[in-house]
């Protein structure tokens, strides 16, 4: 793998930016106002998760039903702006891999076997780093060695039972070891 590495495929939230603690505010006090809980640590279980997807979690055990699309749209749409309230980091557009390009979400691999094509790469010449359960599931599940940098609340076990093949507790962690991990890229 050390000769092969050409790429690193990087999780966005949690991982670039630290942008979850705005995210599980965002969607802890949306779904307040709709009369339903969801708590800041639990909203981390279901990072990565489309937005229809979490909502239907909640909807299901508070409610016993599915969302309605009207709802789905209008919850999804508050917890946006919500979000988008706070600065935002930039990226290449053309490869970055977005909720809007995926269909299924983690931990559902697509959103990863996405990103090794629009990098025109091959599962063995990548590396994943993820910072929650379902994406290092959907890492995992690409078929790419994937690391787990646990910069959230939840307990490293997590991320292991997640399928992560090495655990990290930082991103400051995954640059010091970085020598010893992977050779420079020839
Ligand atoms: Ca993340």
């Amino acid at each position: 793998m050390k000769k092969k590495l050409k790429a690193v495929l990087f999780d966005m939230d949690g991982v670039l930016f630290d942008s979850m603690p705005y995210h599980s505010e965002a969607w802890h006090t949306v779904m307040k106002s709709h009369g339903l809980t969801l708590s800041r640590e639990e909203a981390y279980m279901h990072e990565g998760r489309t937005g229809a997807s979490t909502i239907n979690i909640v909807f299901q055990r508070e409610l016993g039903r599915e969302a309605t699309q009207e709802e789905i749209e209008s919850i999804y749409q508050e917890k946006s702006v919500l979000f988008n309230s706070y600065p935002e980091a930039m990226f290449r557009k053309e490869l970055m891999v977005t909720a809007f390009d995926v269909k299924y979400g983690k931990p559902n691999p697509e959103p990863y076997l996405m990103a090794l094509k629009k990098g025109g790469l091959k599962a063995d010449e990548a590396i994943v780093v993820e910072n929650a359960p379902l994406g290092v599931e959907a890492g995992h599940n690409a078929g790419i060695f994937t690391i787990a940098v646990n910069t959230g609340p939840l307990d490293g076990q997590v991320l292991l039972d997640a399928g992560a093949d090495l655990l990290l507790p930082s991103m400051q962690a995954l640059s010091d070891h970085w020598d010893t991990l992977f050779e420079k890229n020839t």
